[in-house]
């Protein structure tokens, strides 16, 4: 028996009807871009996150570059971005023309060390960019503290995180700006593309509808040279069909990952934390094991697919090789790197299948 690292088909069955019928409406309507879906899902999604404004954007990576650029960053700025992330985060930051500054990340939680953070800025920094890394909220009090001290904006990068919670606030609204992305494999994923920019700050979402549909609130009447970046109605129609059971989901994926860790208490992998005063909403299921290559090799010969999230720390990619920051630099992330495996992690995933999966990996590692 195969078991997927994720099973989007198994969420697909579950809401066909659904689906077919919002895409349907979408068809009989045409309202391909813009549009009562999109507006909707706007509502829909501010509300979920505890904020006054949403914008829907192209994709997540969209969503963070048009927030930057909307704040007015740029070149010749720099912005805190940890080191172990999916490099959008680090790429959105480039695509202003501003300067990625990257910080390792803590060795239990995996998100920024916030205790590095300080050392870090300089009179050029203008945000601290914090991403909730796997679906576990970044420490978002001193990243507060630090950003109010040096009158910086804080984003959170949540596109791993739809619906997480830190210290009882919604992941979302605690930033100047949060951005999201709602690709298929993400916890709330479109059919498609397509991602999200939220906040309390009226003049920043205005902001970023302006660049996101070629600087016209009219249609025409371009008050800046702007860009093209939208939800599709489409997509829109399909997220708000999945908006009614994403905290059923979420739950299921907690459960999930707490099976896993009665089932793996007692090997030697190591496993992730889950903070008393945060909600983690496993996006991923991130363990750490010697000699992972093996162990992963060994558990696709049983049929057990998994991840790694991600294997090369952004200053050593090749897309970032330019900055000139030694190997031996972030010793976290470099270490952590060759040890991280994902396990297989969706609201789908059955007992059975978490049992065999714990099994296999038991026989494994032992
Ligand atoms: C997926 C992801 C993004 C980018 O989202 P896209 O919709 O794929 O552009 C950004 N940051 C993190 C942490 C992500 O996981």
């Amino acid at each position: 028996m195969t078991i997927p690292f994720l099973d989007l088909k198994a969420q697909y069955k579950s809401i066909k009807g659904e689906v077919k019928e919002a895409v349907e409406q979408i068809f009989e309507t045409c309202a391909f871009v813009g549009g009562k879906e999109v507006e909707a899902f706007e509502k829909n999604f501010a509300d979920y996150c505890n904020v006054s404004y949403c914008v829907g954007v192209g994709n997540g990576t969209d969503a963070l570059w048009l927030t930057l650029k909307a704040m007015d960053i740029g070149p010749g700025d720099e912005v805190i971005v940890p080191a172990n992330t999916f490099i959008a985060t680090a790429e959105a930051i480039s695509a202003v023309g501003a300067q990625p500054v990257f910080v390792d990340h803590d060795k239990d939680t995996y998100t920024i060390n916030t205790g590095e953070i300080s050392a870090r800025i300089s009179e050029k920094t203008k945000a601290i960019i914090a991403v909730h890394l796997y679906g576990q909220p970044a420490d978002m009090d001193p990243i507060l503290e630090i950003a109010a001290k040096h009158g910086i904006k804080v984003i959170e990068d949540a596109a791993q995180a739809h619906g997480a919670e830190y210290k009882g606030r919604r992941i979302g609204s605690i930033g100047d700006a949060a951005c999201f992305s709602f690709y298929p494999g993400k916890n709330l994923g479109a059919y498609g593309d397509g991602g999200a920019v939220v906040t309390n700050d009226q003049k920043l979402a205005d902001q970023v509808r302006l660049l996101s549909q070629h600087g016209s609130k009219v249609k025409y009447s371009h008050e800046i040279a702007g860009y093209n970046s939208r939800l599709d109605g489409i997509q829109a129609a399909i997220l708000n069909v999945k908006m009614k059971y994403i905290e059923q989901w979420t739950e299921a994926r907690r459960k999930n990952a707490s099976l896993y860790r009665e089932l793996l208490k007692d090997t030697n992998l190591i496993l992730p934390i889950e903070k008393e005063d945060v909600k983690h909403v496993y996006h991923l299921f991130v363990v750490r094991v010697k000699d992972r290559d093996t162990v992963q090799r060994l558990l696709l010969e049983r049929g057990i697919q998994t991840g790694i999230h991600y294997p090369t720390p952004i200053h050593l990619t090749e897309a970032y090789k330019g900055l000139g920051i030694s190997a031996g630099t972030f010793p976290i992330s470099e270490e952590y790197a060759s040890d991280l495996l994902s396990l297989p992690m969706f609201a789908e995933l059955t007992k059975k299948q978490i049992k065999e999966i714990c099994k296999a990996l038991k026989d494994i590692v032992n």
